[in-house]
């Protein structure tokens, strides 16, 4: 086992390195993913086919600004396979809100993920009423957007310009087909940097191939 850093390791699993986070919940599995027990502590590996933050940390990722007791806040966690990890690294004194609109799948998060780990405040509520977001306190470290919705970059911006902090980072994945059918990926990935200009500094954008063959993961540093 490598330890590159304290947010994720590199653990040998059937011969191979793969991406693992250390597990903050004991015995307990959000999508089958596989426990490795090292050295007395329990890890959990996270597949970049599943998560587009693990598909970026394969593809060069070059900053992590998720660390420990970090603060989070995560638009679209869908079953919460990929908050389940991030809530592994910010750890019992972070904190990451997730937001979800669909009831149903929200249910699915509340009972797998949510009502295991302490450090994730579910809130189920539309991304483009942030203001109704009421359990946020205090300004974020990171915004991450996963909601694959047209007006994506826009719900983003709204929701940076109320709880990140200055300096924080937006993760935002980009749907390049959910956008319009009709433009080429990287026209649509241009198209909504130019929207992000203006108040952020573009640090990274991140093709997301062979894990994921329609996104890309744009990092970028909030300016105001
Ligand atoms: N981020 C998840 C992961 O990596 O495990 C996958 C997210 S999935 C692609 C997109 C999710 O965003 C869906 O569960 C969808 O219901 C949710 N979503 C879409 N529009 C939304 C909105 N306006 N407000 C809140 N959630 C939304």
């Amino acid at each position: 086992m490598e330890e590159d850093n304290q947010e994720f390791f590199w653990i040998k699993s059937e011969g191979m390195k793969k991406l693992a986070t250390e597990n903050l919940v004991i015995g307990n599995q959000v999508y089958k993913e596989k426990l490795i027990t090292k050295k007395g502590i329990e890890y959990r590996l996270w597949e970049p086919f599943r998560s587009k933050l693990a598909a970026s940390i394969m593809n060069e990722l070059e900053v992590f600004p998720f660390k420990n007791k970090s603060k989070v806040l995560y638009l679209g966690v869908s079953t919460g396979t990929t908050i389940s990890h991030i809530s592994d690294i910010v750890g019992p004194s972070g904190i990451i809100f997730g937001v979800e609109h669909a009831s149903r799948v929200a249910r699915d998060f509340l009972d797998r993920v949510a009502s295991y780990r302490k450090n994730i405040i579910p809130i189920l509520q539309d991304a483009r009423k942030p203001k109704e977001y009421f359990s946020i306190f205090g300004k974020v470290d990171v915004v991450y957007v996963d909601i694959a919705q047209p007006d994506q970059t826009e719900i983003a911006i709204t929701n940076c310009k109320i709880y990140l902090k200055k300096n924080g980072y937006l993760f935002l994945v980009i749907k390049t087909r959910s956008i319009d059918v009709t433009k080429s990926p990287r026209r649509i990935i241009d198209e909504e940097i130019l929207k992000l200009k203006e108040n952020f500094d573009i640090i990274q954008v991140i093709d997301l191939h062979p894990y994921d063959k329609d996104h890309a993961m744009v990092i970028a540093k909030f300016h105001i």
